[in-house]
């Protein structure tokens, strides 16, 4: 064996992935639209730890949920003993940051959040160990009206990113008292039948009955089909309720189907569950899931306080995004800039300063490893990073306190070269790039308008 062996190459968790810059475009899209879409409702950020108390969420989310029982990342804090867990959702440490900042002191409260959650789930198309949710949580409101409000705010969202393979699932899955009633005459109804059970069935039966009703064993099915339904125990304050939801979701021509037979996975839904579903990404094809939870804040020690939200799979989004949606723009910059000579550098960064000053995002050619830095290969970088034009800098453009500006695509043609004084430049590319971009209507651009 050699002394000088390289040293093995350290690889990523699995079912944790890297966001390369290739996609970043996608995801700022994706981020500044939903960002948008929740502050045309009034919807305020809040962002929590990453890391909370295992506790929180064992408490939370309910013993006996796929989450709890076998996918979330917990460890003991070697410094303290302190059982700990990166968050599989954010549900719950939104509202434990409501209770104990008592934000709702002064009247309900709009919540909305984005980041990385994890679950140690069988890596698969549409499912990671490290996935990202964007969500909302309406705490402190009470009636079908903000039910409806976190339904349309998602429709706006996907109209807004032209994604229109995406339908509604809504149903109601009542209060506690109606599932208990529900859940009793369920389980005999599973016991009479307890021949055609699963495994998961069994150990499902007395911990989690709702649960086989989301069985995918199609031996299960018939059976699953007939057994008690939920929206038959409703009383009439949860039936009102309900259709308040619908009447509003009709009234704004929302389209959407009742599933008798969607349940959400966390203990703590009531009342309205929903669920937005595509076709289009396999087996993984739900995007978004919410409802309401009123009686989260109390089981964390909370004055009862009704509360409603979903949580959007960011990845799924995406996916769909990259199929049907809207496509972001793949250039890095406006403008990249050239030079060749030591003067022409020095004047070359102050020409980019000034660009910058102007709003535009410029790219200025650096030294790079092994590369090197003639003047066909810094045009080839040129070209490379998307820029819309190119300033070049060298003794000619020095001498005669000018630079040349090339366009490199667009509507004024590649190849076009004008002589532009070194004080006029800024002006003149943000008036091309602006009129370029007025031409086509394209996202084309970069300029940011200063005020
Ligand atoms: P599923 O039935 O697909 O496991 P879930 O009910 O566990 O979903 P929620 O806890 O409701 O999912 O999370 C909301 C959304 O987050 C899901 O609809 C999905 O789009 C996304 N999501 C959940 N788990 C993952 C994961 N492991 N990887 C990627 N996205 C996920
Ligand atoms: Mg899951």
């Amino acid at each position: 064996m050699s002394d000088n062996k390289k040293p093995e190459k350290i690889v990523g968790i699995r079912g944790m992935n890297d966001i390369l810059p290739a996609d970043a475009p996608l995801w700022e899209l994706f981020e500044n639209t939903v960002q948008s879409v929740l502050k045309s409702y009034g919807f305020q950020q809040i962002r929590t730890p990453i890391v909370e108390p295992t506790a929180l969420f064992s408490r939370g989310l309910g013993e006996v949920t796929d989450i709890v029982e076998k996918e979330m990342y917990s460890f003991v804090d070697s410094m303290n003993g302190d059982m700990l867990t990166l968050r599989p959702e954010s549900t719950a440490g939104v509202v434990r940051s409501v209770l104990e900042h008592n934000l709702t002191y002064d009247g309900p409260k709009r919540l909305w959040y984005a980041g990385p959650m994890f679950r140690h789930e069988r890596p698969q198309r549409g499912r990671y160990r490290q996935f990202h949710q964007v969500g909302a949580e309406a705490v402190g409101f009470s009636g079908p009206d903000i039910d409806a409000e976190l339904i349309l705010l998602c429709q706006r969202l996907w109209d807004d990113l032209g994604l229109t393979g995406i339908r509604l699932e809504l149903n109601s899955i009542g209060n506690a008292d109606e599932r208990n009633r529900h859940r009793a005459d369920l389980v005999a109804w599973f016991e009479q039948h307890r021949e055609l059970l699963d495994a998961d069935a069994t150990r499902r039966l007395h911990t989690n009955p709702l649960r086989i009703l989301d069985t995918k064993n199609p031996l299960m099915q018939e059976m699953v089909n007939a057994a008690p339904r939920l929206v038959d125990y409703l009383d009439a304050e949860s039936l009102a309720h309900f259709e308040g939801v619908q009447r509003i979701l009709r009234h704004n021509n929302i389209v959407f189907t009742i599933n008798p037979r969607l349940v959400r996975g966390m203990d703590y839904y009531n009342r309205t569950v929903f669920e937005w579903v595509t076709d289009q990404l396999g087996s993984q094809g739900t995007v978004c899931g919410g409802g309401r939870y009123d009686p989260l804040v109390e089981m964390f020690g909370g004055k009862p306080t009704p509360a409603c939200g979903f949580a959007i799979g960011v990845e799924r989004v995406l996916e769909l995004m990259k199929v049907e949606g809207e496509q972001p723009v793949a250039s890095q910059c406006d403008v990249y800039v050239v030079h060749q000579g030591d003067t022409a550098q020095l004047q070359s960064s102050v020409v980019a300063e000034r660009l910058r000053d102007a709003g535009l995002d410029v790219v200025l050619h650096c030294a790079s490893a092994g590369a090197g830095a003639s003047f066909k290969a810094q045009m080839k970088r040129a070209d490379a990073s998307g820029a819309a034009y190119a300033v070049i800098l060298g003794d000619d453009e020095v001498n005669a306190g000018t630079v040349t500006v090339k366009s490199l695509r667009g509507a004024v043609g590649a190849g076009q070269q004008a002589s532009v004084p070194f004080s006029a430049v800024a002006e003149y590319l943000v008036d091309q790039i602006v009129g370029e971009h007025e031409h086509d209507h394209d996202h084309g651009s970069h300029v940011h308008y200063k005020p």
